[in-house]
């Protein structure tokens, strides 16, 4: 998801886009796959820390995130918005 590389299935983690602690659940809709090494990168910090310092995991995030929840990808996108990060063209939310 991040790096936008294709993996094989015993290399993907499931990442939740709103966290559980924050309500979100572990529907299609709220989860994000990501490698090893991005899961690594991304450590404990939420969603939005880790896209506003990742610009790269944040272009792929947005055109690949196609299936997460819109209000999920909205949640993102105001918290990068109030944190001045350029949010990418492809943004579902900015059409
Ligand atoms: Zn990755």
């Amino acid at each position: 998801m991040y790096c936008g590389q294709v993996l094989d299935v015993e290399n993907l983690s499931v990442d939740h886009v709103q966290p559980r602690m924050r309500g979100g659940d572990g529907s299609l809709g709220n989860v994000v796959t990501a490698c090893r090494g991005c899961n690594t990168r991304k450590a404990g910090r939420p969603l939005w820390r880790f896209l506003a310092d990742d610009a790269e995991a944040r272009r792929n995030f947005f055109r690949l995130a196609r299936y997460v929840h819109p209000r999920h990808l909205k949640a993102v996108a105001e918290e990068l918005a109030r944190q001045g990060v350029p949010i990418p063209e492809s943004c579902p939310e900015t059409p």
